[in-house]
Formats: C-alpha cells, structure tokens, sequence
C-alpha cells in the first residue's frame, strides 16, 4: 500500500512540476528541503570532522553528484581524502613559567591564558627567550614591517592582536589572521603569544576565552604527513590574560599599558622581555582523516571550458556536544550552517547541469573542516586537484539565513573585482538590492572557505541574504540577528528552525544566475586596480579600471 500511494504521489508530482511549469520553483523549495532535512537530521551527529555522520554527509553530496552527470574531480573519484592531527592536552595543568633573574612566576592555562596543544605526542618542555614585535605585522605593500630591525630567532614572539588602527577590517582582518605566525615563522622564531588590545579585551572578557583554554585542536598534515598551514612551524600558540601580559612586560622598555596606550594610536616599535618562558604540558595527538568532495561539469566552448568557475560549500560542522547532560539534546545539526549552504550548492549543481551547458567549466567543491579553519579549502588551495591557475572565479556559499524571505544581499568580495556586475545583474533579476556589509567589522570576508582561494588570487565572491525583507521591512535583520545571538553554533541551528524554503529557492536561483553569468561571461572576473587583495595576491594578472 505503502509503495503504491508513494508511486501515485510521485507521479502527481512530475505532472505538476514538468519542465517549463510556472510552479518550478516550488519544486526547487522542496529540493531544498530534502536535502537539508537529511543533512541535517540527528542520525548525522551534526557532520563532526573525522566522524561518520560526516562521512556520510560526504558520500551524499558525491551521490547527488553521480546523478547529475558531473565529472568526479578529487584525488581518488569523487574525494581528497586530508589527514588531520587532532591534538588534545593529556596534562592534568599546562603551565607558562616566566624566570627572570632567579624569580619564578607560574601561568596556568584555562586560568591565566590559553594555549593550543603542540605537535608533540606526550610530555614536552620548551625554554625560550622572549621579545615583543609590536601588532607583529610585515606587509611591504602597505609598508609595514613590525619585525624590521628585531632578531626574533629562537625566541617566543609576544604580539598585540589584531591589526594597526585605521585599517581597512577586511585587511585588518586578514593580517591579524595570517602575517604574525607567517612571519614569525620566517624569521625563525618558536612561538607567537599574543597579548590583547584595548579593543579586544572590550569585545570579549578574558574569563570567556580562558574557558575554552584546554580545547583541543587540528591541525591539516600534508601529503608527507608534516603539519601544513599557516605557523604550523611554531611549537608555542597562545593569548595571556592581561594579569599575566602586565608581569611579562615588567622591566621593559615600556610597561603593557603604555603598549597598550600606544597600539591604540598607531603601530608600536618592538624590543626584547626580560626573562625566559618555559611551557609544561602533555598531548596526545590522534589522526583522523575527512574528505573534501568535488564534482566538475566540463564546460562546452573548447577554448573557455579550460577556465573553471569554482562553487563551494562546506559540508562539515560541530558534530556533538560532549558536556551535554544525559537526555538532553546533544547534536549540533548545522541546519543553517551548513546544511542549506550545501543544498543550495547541489541544487545549483542540478539546474546548470539539466540546461544548457556554460562556456566554461564548473567545480562544484563540498569542502570539509571550514569549522576546523577553513582547512578544507586551505588543503585544496594547496594541493589542488585540478591545476589551481585554471580557476578563474570563486562562488561560495556558506550559512545563508533561509528563515526570512529577503529582500537584499549582501555580497562579499563583490566590490573587489568585476564579480561586481554578474552579482547585481542576477540580484536585480530576483527583485533584489546589493546592500554595504552591515558589519565591516566582522570581517565576514576572510570568514569562509573562499578565503583560502582569495590567498591564492582568484576573485571570489560570497552572498548571505540580507537584512531587509521583500515587504520593505526589516525583519530580516531581526532573524538575522536572533540567528547570530542563540542559534550560530549552538543545538538551537536545528530542523526546528522557521525555514521559509520558497526564499531559500530564491537564494538557489541568485547564486545560480550569478554562477552561470560567470561561467558564460565574454571575459573571465578581473580583479579592480588599486584592490589590497588583487595586488597582494594577484599581482601580474590583468586588472580591471573601476
Ligand atoms: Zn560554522
């Protein structure tokens, strides 16, 4: 019986929705919602890096993949399988010791600062002295150079977080994030401590951080199976409380609220601590390995179908929280984030490969361990499947909020290059406006999986639905915001949410106008002169005038 009235509704249903049928887009809606009600069903664990609801999150996205037609594009089929080092402490206590002049002053972690566990299996003892480098920042394009004139080899680099004041956030962002441990490790240096700015002690109080001081943390491992990534070189990350940063800065030069006062006004000079560091601890490091999944749709002009348009969403989250009290929801189902992210990547996947086939080829890329640091796409970025310099523009799609049917975007990175005119082409098609990034601050640019590929110098662009609503509202925002507060990373991203799948439709089409108005674009996205990224990353290709 059961069969039979399954049979009956689905042929209802392919009468209803035939092609050309001015109800295709309640079939996308419904698409959608398939898709993210397996996704993110409690019998995935909330997609855990290494896990098997994970895993088959992973398996799904290559089996929609199949059934489009789509080409497989990792290393083995439809993968790249990454290795990662999941490093926890096996130390009751992790302690920092400053010694200076036969005077011992002993840190904890999770208490006085919070430090990563290191890349050695079981108990380690570092010794090493310290210096200060100011934000510690090099970028010779914006003529800065913190380490300029400061011997850093051997030595525990102490840096101020974040960026010199008057940055533009993105940039900021972007060289808070990257150029201390880069350069740190260049110069030869065996940790990086940052210390915490006026700004950042505002934004968060340092109890909440030292909360999280005994997490445990991945690292990605090249092919060779040596860590990979930005400082993966340092044996010591990590932040001092102020309580600690105030006795690390006594004796010298200046005290750490003079540094203080200083970093708020511009950039700060370095100079040597007094005293050495020892750090005490234990780790326990356990391999784990996770797929990145990729699927390429050949293009159909042979000259331009060696250029890639790539679109990415990740597939991974959270997985489950371990302090939850038994019988109590425990499963962090990244509805939101990513569930809907990966089904609009999939459905976009599905209507350009039932149409007619773009000038250019398309990689559609489910990566994993965005939740981990965008390690996914940083590891392909790195080790690319397909010749990386084919790529010549990046989708990304990441967390839209799919319960408010909106009536803006907002478009990350758009503004950056000629990305710009496919977004507000298909955003005016869709009714819609481009909006400014509420929250410059943020940094939302450097925040997701197109970073990696921005690093490696392709225009990228990264859509999340705006604040106002279709009826000249604004309750997007407050969805928005109601998302941000309670539900980001939280067990409340969960099926319970009010999802509005006729504008998750909407967000399908958006991204798949833009995606195919790329892939069909007389000339490939060009980076704007005079952009900080462009020029950083992409230095000798072609520019476009503003
Ligand atoms: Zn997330």
């Amino acid at each position: 019986m059961r069969k039979t009235s399954f049979l009956g509704a689905a042929a209802a249903a392919s009468l209803l929705f035939s092609p050309g049928n001015a109800a295709e887009p309640d079939r996308l809606a419904q698409a959608l919602e398939g898709h993210v009600r397996f996704l993110a069903d409690d019998l995935l664990e909330g997609r855990g890096l290494g896990q098997r609801g994970h895993e088959i999150a992973a398996r799904y996205v290559a089996s929609q993949f199949a059934s489009l037609g789509l080409q497989p594009a990792g290393s083995e089929g439809w993968f790249q399988r990454i290795s990662f080092a999941e490093r926890s402490f096996s130390s009751d206590r992790e302690t920092m010791v400053l010694t200076r002049g036969g005077r011992k002053t002993e840190w904890l972690n999770g208490k006085d600062l919070v430090m990563s566990p290191g890349n050695v299996e079981g108990a380690e003892t570092i010794t090493a002295p310290l210096v200060f480098v100011g934000f510690g920042l090099r970028d010779t394009s914006l003529g800065i150079d913190d380490f300029a004139g400061i011997d850093v080899r051997g030595k525990i680099v102490v840096a101020l977080s974040g960026a010199h004041p008057g940055m533009n956030s993105e940039t900021a962002a972007h060289l808070a994030r990257t150029s201390k441990a880069v350069t740190a490790v260049q110069n030869g240096a065996v940790g990086l401590i940052q210390v915490r700015t006026f700004q950042e002690q505002g934004r968060i109080p340092f109890d909440k951080v030292a909360s999280r001081g005994r997490a445990s943390s991945r690292s990605m491992l090249g092919p060779d199976g040596a860590p990979l990534g930005d400082g993966a070189a340092l044996k010591v990350r990590g932040t001092l409380g102020e309580g600690a940063a105030v006795a690390l800065f006594e004796g010298a030069p200046m005290s750490f609220q003079q540094a203080l006062e200083a970093a708020a006004k511009g950039p700060v000079k370095g100079f040597d601590l007094p005293g050495t560091l020892t750090i005490t601890r234990a780790q326990k490091i356990v391999r784990i390995t996770s797929p990145n999944v990729l699927g390429l749709l050949p293009g159909a002009d042979p000259r331009l179908a060696q250029e890639i348009v790539l679109v990415q969403a990740h597939t991974d989250h959270i997985g489950i929280k371990a302090d939850a009290p038994p019988g109590t929801d425990n499963i962090y189902n990244g509805a939101m984030d990513n569930a809907g992210g990966t089904a609009t990547m999939i459905e976009t996947a599905r209507i350009i490969a039932s149409g007619k086939r773009p000038a250019r080829s398309i990689l559609f890329f489910g990566t994993t361990a965005e939740e981990s640091g965008l390690l996914g796409a940083d590891y392909w970025s790195r080790n690319p499947t397909l010749p990386i310099g084919r790529v010549v523009g990046v989708v990304n799609i990441d967390m839209p909020i799919l319960s408010c049917d909106f009536g803006d975007i907002v478009a990350f990175g758009a503004e950056r290059s000629t990305l710009i005119a496919p977004v507000t082409a298909a955003a005016r098609g869709e009714g819609l406006t481009v909006s400014p990034d509420p929250q410059p601050e943020e940094a939302v640019f450097t925040r997701s999986d197109h970073y990696p590929m921005v690093r490696a110098g392709i225009p990228s662009v990264f859509l999340k639905t705006g604040h106002s609503d279709s009826k000249g509202g604004q309750t997007c925002g407050a969805a928005e915001r109601d998302f941000r507060l309670n539900r980001y990373h939280e067990l409340g991203d969960d099926l319970n949410q009010p999802f509005d799948w006729t504008a998750a439709a909407k967000f399908a089409r958006l991204n798949t106008d833009i995606v195919r108005r790329v892939a069909n674009g007389k000339q490939r996205p060009l980076w704007y002169a005079g952009d900080y990224f462009g020029d950083s990353f992409a230095p000798t290709a072609a520019k476009a005038k503003r």
